[in-house]
């Protein structure tokens, strides 16, 4: 296989071609084939952005339709039949049938994009600079999505220049059990020489990703929403990998019944791989002034047309929802059987998730790696998270088939027991 011309001339920044060294031609539903013909199971899935799967046929159809018949493609902000049809989709198939009020807000298309734009609304709308985030949250690599970053690895790699903003507060759980960690944050908000400037937003993700598949329970997501309005501070969901259906409901944040005030989605929000990202926001913090927050590509007349068809499809009944929940728990069991193989011999490990975002954590990165690199040889591509990348993470698109779900689990499992023989 020719790699020569990718690793000379790609910068050293590159990341998922070192774990899944070998180039790629064709993927449909949750199987990649590379250039020597041989196919792998997908448990990456874009990270989280090929939730219905490499190139479903539905979301194909629209697309190629949509381009040969000559659609708009890119238009600035300017209004397309396409960006309206995603609207009233929205609108119709998601927003009302969950009893939620959001104007939607279409910045630049990567999830960093809609995080900027979420956390700068926030401090507009208050007229306060401060943004509470979380330990282990991930939210982006710009600078101001950074600041809410945890992870030092992205933070050490501003050229010294320190980010500003943000404030951490522990994650459920950071503490151990029995102690709630909102004790604390609510604390130093009635604590007037605690330090702790009054922020403008909070900004959470419901299950960490990227920090290592971490549920934050749903009776603390509730407290925090009773925080948060208690003390005047806008809620900001960062729903941009767990929501999309990932955790089994189109928001993730509505298995605690919460209502952000700003929610954040990108990756699977196209359903197609299409780079496209939104803000939702209650209505009356929408204090924008006309183009006072810019870029040139504001919305994907593409990414309209394949989001819509995927609400449209899979989104009108619950259908999609409870298969998610029911493939949730087949590899939530299957986790559990491997972790516990894995403690039996001295290694200990644990599984964690919700729906389809789950993970193993066993404790050490070389441990993850040696398991995930044995993986790709047999066949799977699955990858890793949180803070030194110790927890193996399931992606897996949520329209997987039963087949391919249970043979990309026994390649799991085999490669284990393969990795630690
Ligand atoms: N927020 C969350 C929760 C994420 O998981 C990610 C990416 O993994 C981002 C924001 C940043 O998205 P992007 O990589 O598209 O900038």
């Amino acid at each position: 296989m020719q790699t020569q011309i990718l690793e000379r001339m790609e910068s050293e920044v590159r990341t998922y071609s070192r774990s899944f060294p070998t180039v790629f031609t064709t993927a449909k539903g949750a199987r990649l084939t590379d250039e020597a013909g041989r196919e792998y199971i997908d448990f990456l899935a874009g990270a989280g952005t090929l939730n219905y799967g490499h190139n479903h046929p539905k979301l194909q159809e629209a697309l190629v339709d949509y381009i040969t018949s000559d659609g708009i493609t890119h238009g600035l902000d300017m209004w397309s039949q396409a960006k309206r049809d995603y609207l009233e989709t929205l609108e119709k198939v998601i927003l009302k049938p969950r009893g939620l009020d959001y104007k939607v807000h279409l910045p630049g298309p990567t999830g960093t994009n809609a995080v900027e734009a979420a956390i700068r609304l926030a401090r507009v709308a208050k007229g306060r600079h401060n943004i509470v985030t979380f330990t282990n949250g991930f939210h982006g690599v710009t600078m101001g999505a950074l600041a809410t970053t945890g992870n030092r690895k992205f933070r050490e790699a501003t050229g010294g220049i320190p980010t500003q903003g943000a404030s951490f507060m522990p994650f459920d759980g950071y503490l151990g059990e029995g102690n709630d960690t909102l004790d604390y944050f609510e604390k130093l908000l009635g604590d007037k020489s605690g330090g702790l400037d009054l922020p403008a937003g909070v900004i959470i993700e419901t299950v960490q990703g990227e920090g290592g598949i971490n549920p934050a329970g749903l009776d603390w997501l509730k407290r925090l929403e009773s925080i948060c309005r208690a003390h005047d501070i806008l809620l900001i969901v960062d729903d941009i990998q767990a929501g999309c259906g990932r955790t089994g409901k189109f928001f993730s944040f509505e298995h605690a019944g919460i209502v952000p005030d700003i929610v954040t989605n990108s990756k699977s929000l196209s359903a197609y791989g299409l780079p496209f990202a939104h803000v939702l926001m209650r209505p009356e913090l929408d204090k924008w002034k006309p183009g006072q927050y810019n870029g040139t590509f504001r919305g994907f007349n593409m990414a309209f047309v394949t989001a819509a068809a995927a609400f449209k499809h899979f989104w009108s009944d619950d259908k999609l929802e409870r298969d998610v929940q029911r493939k949730g728990r087949i590899v939530e069991e299957r986790f559990t059987k491997i972790a516990a193989w894995l403690t039996e011999r001295g290694h200990e490990a644990s599984e964690r998730g919700r729906g389809l975002m789950r993970g193993i954590d066993v404790r050490k990165g070389e441990i993850a790696d040696k398991i995930t690199a044995k993986a790709f040889e047999n066949g799977l591509i699955i990858e890793t998270a949180g803070q030194d990348g110790q927890v193996i993470k399931c992606l897996c698109p949520l329209v997987i088939s039963d087949e391919d779900l249970l043979e990309g689990l026994d390649i799991l499992e085999r490669s284990v027991e393969e990795a630690l023989a």
